[in-house]
């Protein structure tokens, strides 16, 4: 038998195959393991409540894998939060696993979210949402500092139908900025510091 752990701090309970293919994974506390406060990370004993979510997480070869996961509310007597517990597979409120936003995020940089959207059977707007994500953390911030040439440009999107400018480092050439349009307006973001792709 496979010991791995896929979901710290819980173990599988039971599985059930669904009408549409897919498997859906009940998820039980692991006794073992303390739950760890959401705001502050420490160990935590006291439980306010259990709520139990649905979650997809990555494919199992050709299976869609969902799983059903009970949720502690902690009462956090280091910080004194009352939050859900925080685990290292799923972030609060999510209903997508890391595992699942890693693969998206791999996929997203070689295809189009259309095809990411059927290879996932996620929605469109949740795969925006992800790679959107992935973009801030990569390149939403730069410094500035330093920058004292720049180059601009516009490209077409939408077969020509709208524009989109680029903000580039003269020297290096290295992207700063994208926004959408090409007009005084559509700028303005960049030199306010709205540095958010
Ligand atoms: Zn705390």
């Amino acid at each position: 038998m496979l010991d791995l752990v896929f979901w710290e701090g819980h173990v599988v309970d039971s599985s059930e195959e669904r009408a549409d293919g897919s498997l859906l994974l009940s998820l039980s506390e692991d006794p073992s393991y303390s739950p760890r406060c959401g705001r502050c990370g420490s160990d935590c004993v006291l439980v306010h409540e259990r709520r139990r979510r649905q979650v997809r997480d990555r494919d199992w070869f050709d299976r869609r894998i969902w799983l059903d996961v009970p949720i502690r509310r902690l009462d956090c007597y280091h910080c004194g939060a009352r939050a859900a517990e925080r685990l290292n597979w799923l972030d609060a409120g999510e209903r997508i696993t890391h595992r699942l936003r890693a693969w998206v995020d791999a996929f997203v940089q070689i295809l189009p979210i259309a095809h990411v959207a059927e290879l996932t059977g996620l929605h469109w707007h949740a795969i925006k949402r992800i790679d959107r994500r992935r973009l801030q953390a990569q390149y939403g911030h730069f410094d500035a500092r330093g920058v004292r040439r720049l180059v601009m440009d516009e490209f077409a999107l939408h077969k020509g139908h709208r524009y989109a400018t680029v903000v580039m480092h003269a020297e290096r050439m290295q992207v700063l900025w994208v926004g959408e349009g090409n007009s005084r307006e559509a700028i303005r973001p960049f030199f306010l510091g709205s540095v958010y792709i």
